[in-house]
């Protein structure tokens, strides 16, 4: 890579973000279609991400992703939200704008759903009954583009029934709040389930529920994506259900901000998924 005067410059703001794929991600596209441009780390405390977020508007940069733990601060210095930030109530990639100034969109409802329709190209979600594990902030992204594809009902079983609760009534729409002890029961006659919850990831306790009840042609999706493989996943797969990973998401997300930043929307490849899994499987054989 050459950077020279013209280069078109975008990174991603957490703290610590040294964890974040999306450097990775977008480089490996950048290489990929040959665009001048490079995507950079931006690691900022709290404290000081307002004022780095209008800095670098300043600084000619195209926009940048959000991750922890800005996304709610990035809603409230918007100058202008789309809907999908509208609707999960928090900012995960920023457009600096000439005319309408910092704009904030939230993509991971756009890519769960790609990554679902990819993962299962025949599955219809119209008028089906959907099981979200969790009401946090995955969950409430993933509620509002299930709900802009058509699902017929929607299931949320989460330990604080108050976060539940205020989601549901956030979204508008029919939703039934499940006690986290009542999970299991929350399958029956299910066609889709999602992992929305941390449990399962590296470092968090495993999920454990019981997937009996769950019809056999129910679609099982799990947003964790370290490790890849969760137990919930391998459960599902071990009793004929299909599976979907959380790297699809991961994946699929990152591609509204770079149409936006670099000009193109790029594509999801095998070879992509193998580009990003090798970090991961790298990582979680580190321990
Ligand atoms: P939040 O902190 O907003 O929400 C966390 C959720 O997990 C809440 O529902 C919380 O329940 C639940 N939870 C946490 N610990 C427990 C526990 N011990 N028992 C039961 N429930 C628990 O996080 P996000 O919504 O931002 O992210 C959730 C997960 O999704 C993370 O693992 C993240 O990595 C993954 N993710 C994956 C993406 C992808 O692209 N694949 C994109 C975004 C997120 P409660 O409300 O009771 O606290």
């Amino acid at each position: 890579m050459i950077i020279d005067g013209t280069t078109r410059l975008a990174g991603v703001f957490g703290w610590p973000v040294s964890h974040s794929r999306s450097p990775r991600l977008h480089n490996y596209w950048l290489d990929l279609y040959r665009i001048n441009g490079a995507y950079v780390p931006l690691p900022v405390h709290p404290d000081h991400f307002v004022a780095a977020v209008r800095a670098l508007a300043t600084l000619g940069f195209a926009g940048a992703n959000v991750t922890l733990p800005h996304k709610e601060a990035a809603f409230g210095l918007c100058d202008a939200i789309e809907p999908s930030a509208a609707r999960a109530r928090a900012v995960n990639t920023l457009v600096f704008s000439a005319d309408r100034g910092i704009v904030g969109s939230s993509s991971d409802g756009f890519g769960f759903l790609a990554a679902l329709r990819a993962g299962a190209p025949l599955f219809d979600l119209r008028r089906l009954c959907a099981v979200l594990l969790g009401a946090g902030g995955a969950a409430r992204a993933i509620a509002a583009a299930l709900i802009e594809a058509g699902v017929g009902e929607i299931r949320i079983v989460n330990r604080s029934r108050e976060r539940a609760k205020a989601l549901a009534a956030d979204l508008a729409f029919p939703v039934k709040v499940f006690d986290w002890a009542q999970g299991a029961a929350a399958l029956e006659n299910a066609s889709l389930l999602v992992n929305t919850t941390s449990l399962g990831m590296k470092g968090e306790p495993p999920l454990e529920l019981d997937l009996t009840l769950l019809p056999r042609t129910a679609v099982v999706n799990d947003i964790v994506y370290a490790p890849l493989e969760t137990r919930l996943l391998g459960a599902a797969r071990a009793r004929g259900n299909g599976v979907i990973d959380g790297l699809g998401m991961l994946l699929h997300q990152a591609r509204p901000g770079f149409r936006h930043w670099f000009g193109l929307d790029p594509e999801v490849t095998d070879s992509l998924r193998r580009h990003v899994a090798a970090d991961l499987i790298a990582e979680s054989e580190r321990g």
